[in-house]
């Protein structure tokens, strides 16, 4: 969330703006209020209710790690300006080596260092599914069939500088910068910035972003929701349209459709997010929007994961005070975890394979078109793909260089499964491509 404007009402209402939303909620729908209160939560991880800040996150991650070394894997993608890890928890069955096929998914929190419940909602979740694989049937079949990467922050040394109960940035915007003062969400490259379009892309970027950009556009992730705070509503691409303005001007990618469904899966399951009005004035029609159309970003992650990778994400705005007091964080959890764990599972829909040739070798940098999609998928050095689809009739084809064009194959997508189709690719002629 950026605009200064949207976090007024933030400051005036305070951390204690979820609370009233839930009262409200008592008053207005009983039953369904009934509901939240029972899922107010147990998991003895969430007490005693703090934040952790960048040396006790260190230590609980290396404490995660150790304790579960065959499901846990913590690795650092980068350094920050000051120096702090980039640390990001791996999460899956054997987690040291990817099963053929196995989708990666990833959330990215606290790239603004001053909204932070989705830094401590990476926490939570971290334990959650750690602690539950083995005896929680839904949460085993999740980390067995999904390589889930978890990263608490973007942005260390921003939220070392935040404070918390501060419902909005400070002046200068200090902590939601990084130590350079540069916005990093604002800092990728932008695919109408038609100036820089030419340069190498990471030219004159700050740390943090060379070091995501580089983990996205190297890994094959699938699906991936960025974290943050000072609204609450999912926001789908683009963030940009490239016209100048400042909002409202709606931005559908080619993919708008499943974004909506993509963003839909998250606020659905948010009891204060589904309401679409969670942080009066601002009204969201079933808590999800288009980002251009609520206000536009230029240099956004989110933008930048579907241009340049092929990663689908979606911008989660959690909570209408960026850094509410931790006191709240239980219920944030409450409020979230199941938005959380189904989104991932979003992971798993539309369809994928692997794509040979007639040696039944990979190859690596097919592309995999869907007929009336302008947006393919590439496969991975092992010939993987993935690619998200809503339940659906569709045509699919493949090209790959040195070898000849399929004839488009018909699929079906069902809800709930994700469909499996491989292709294997005769070589051209030699000449062909002369
Ligand atoms: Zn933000």
């Amino acid at each position: 969330m950026s605009r200064i404007t949207k976090c007024v009402t933030c400051v005036k209402m305070g951390a204690g703006r979820v609370l009233c939303a839930l009262i409200s909620l008592v008053i207005v729908c009983g039953c369904n209020c009934v509901s939240i209160s029972r899922q107010l939560p147990v998991e003895d991880f969430l007490y005693p209710s703090q934040y952790h800040n960048y040396e006790e996150i260190t230590n609980l991650f290396r404490d995660l790690n150790s304790t579960y070394p065959h499901l846990a894997r913590l690795h650092s993608i980068g350094k920050s300006i000051q120096n702090r890890n980039l640390w990001v928890l791996e999460i899956s069955e054997n987690v040291h080596n990817r099963s053929l096929g196995e989708p990666m998914f990833k959330f990215v929190a606290n790239m603004h260092g001053d909204e932070t419940v989705g830094r401590e909602l990476m926490v939570f979740l971290a334990q959650y599914l750690l602690k539950n694989y083995g005896s929680d049937a839904r949460v085993t079949k999740l980390v067995n069939t999904t390589d889930i990467f978890l990263m608490p922050s973007l942005n260390p040394d921003g939220y070392e500088a935040s404070q918390e109960g501060l419902c909005d940035s400070k002046s200068g915007f200090e902590g939601r910068v990084n130590a350079n003062g540069a916005d990093l969400n604002r800092d990728f490259p932008d695919q109408f910035d038609i100036e820089k379009m030419h340069r190498n892309i990471f030219d004159g970027r700050q740390n943090e972003t060379v070091a995501v950009m580089t983990w996205i556009v190297s890994n094959p992730f699938v699906l991936s929701g960025n974290l943050h705070g000072g609204a609450v509503v999912a926001s789908y691409p683009f963030d940009d349209s490239g016209t100048g303005q400042e909002c409202c001007v709606e931005s559908p990618s080619p993919d708008n459709a499943l974004f909506k469904h993509l963003a839909t899966v998250y606020s659905s399951a948010h009891p204060l997010m589904r309401s679409g009005n969670a942080c009066p004035p601002e009204q969201f029609n079933g808590g999800i929007t288009n980002g251009a159309q609520w206000y536009e970003v230029q240099g956004g992650m989110q933008d930048f994961n579907y241009v340049h990778s092929n990663c689908f994400e979606i911008t989660f705005e959690l909570s209408c005070c960026k850094f509410p007091n931790a006191s709240m964080l239980p219920m944030e959890w409450a409020n979230n975890k199941e938005s959380l764990l189904s989104f991932i599972e979003a992971t798993h829909m539309g369809v994928k394979g692997v794509v040979t040739d007639e040696d039944g070798n990979g190859i690596e940098g097919a592309q995999v078109v869907v007929a009336g999609i302008q947006h393919n998928v590439t496969t991975t050095s092992l010939g993987e793909y993935w690619r998200l689809l809503l339940p659906g009739s569709y045509n699919l084809a493949v090209t790959a260089w040195g070898y000849e064009p399929v004839e488009p194959v018909p699929i079906t997508v069902v809800q709930g499964n994700t469909t499996v189709i491989n292709f294997s690719l005769r070589a051209s002629q030699p000449g062909i491509y002369n």
